[in-house]
């Protein structure tokens, strides 16, 4: 139900999304002299929701929250709290709950939190124990006066309830859309630098433009495949060619998953959300 992750990414791993590093980087610097920031009138910080398009970086950031606050990354399943007798999967979100107390300060990351929590209100006595589940989760979330800051992860949030996303239950909700151009030269840059392979002569302007629609776990399977090729043809050198070649054999999420990406797009339009990034500058 509750797992320790090993964090290795930091907030320098995560490409664009410029917003919602800084305003990492603020609750962190809270989060790192705590008493002095209650005693200056400052609210505990609660967590974030983090909702949009997959392979862009929700994960990635809450891994990096856990390294850049320097406290224990807990993932908890919502799945597996769900068990076969009365009472059971309460007593199972209580008990992570208190887990999660016990270990705090930490981050506890709520992965795919619309797939636990999608149907509520719906009959059915699965959809019962889920509604009981959901309304412990955000009677917890409102209350706690813990270190526990909580970052949730969520594609569609359309199945979501209002409730959830109201005011008060999480600091602040952020969307995080396909990496613009950009962004995706720095996500390209990343990747690059991570393996050894970045060098000058890389053009990653023009390959952020040839790349409009990918996600960052696109570029990053393209830059992996190139270094791979090289490799085996007993080259040093990756090249811009070498990337545009795979680059265009790729087929992006975009073209993959066209109708999930609009369903995602739309369901983040009906909501008041922060983008995660800053809009592309217009040179
Ligand atoms: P899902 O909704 O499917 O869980 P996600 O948004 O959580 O997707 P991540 O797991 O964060 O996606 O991304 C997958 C991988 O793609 C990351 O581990 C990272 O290597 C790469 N990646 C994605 N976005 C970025 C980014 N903005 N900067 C750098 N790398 C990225």
């Amino acid at each position: 139900m509750l797992e320790i992750v090993q964090v290795q990414e930091d907030i320098d791993d995560i490409g664009g999304l410029e917003h919602l590093k800084t305003w990492l980087i603020r609750k962190g610097k809270i989060f790192h002299h705590l008493d002095h920031a209650i005693k200056a009138g400052v609210d505990l910080p609660k967590g974030l929701l983090l909702v949009g398009m997959p392979g862009c970086g929700k994960s990635l950031a809450a891994k990096a929250t856990g390294k850049l606050f320097d406290v224990p990354l807990l993932r908890l399943d919502i799945g597996k709290l769900f068990g076969k007798y009365v009472g059971e999967s309460e007593e199972n979100m209580r008990k992570a709950l208190k887990t999660a107390e016990a270990v705090s300060p930490c981050v506890l990351w709520v992965d795919e939190i619309e797939k636990a929590f999608s149907g509520i209100g719906d009959s059915g006595s699965g959809n019962s124990i889920t509604t009981r589940l959901f309304g412990k989760f955000l009677t917890w979330m409102q209350e706690k006066d813990s270190t526990v800051f909580v970052v949730a992860t969520a594609n569609d949030i359309s199945t979501l309830p209002a409730e959830f996303l109201r005011k008060g239950r999480f600091d602040d909700l952020f969307s995080v859309d396909l990496p613009n151009r950009e962004e995706r030269q720095k996500i390209l840059e990343i990747h690059l630098k991570k393996r050894g392979k970045y060098h000058l002569n890389i053009d990653t302007i023009q390959l952020a433009k040839a790349t409009d629609g990918f996600s960052g776990a696109d570029l990053e399977s393209v830059v992996k495949e190139v270094i791979e090729n090289v490799y085996i043809e007993g080259r040093q050198l990756v090249t811009t060619k070498d990337l545009l070649m795979v680059m265009n054999q790729t087929k992006s999420i975009s073209a993959s998953l066209k109708e999930k990406i609009e369903q995602i797009r739309k369901s983040m339009e009906k909501v008041d959300i922060k983008p995660a990034s800053i809009q592309e500058s217009s040179s």
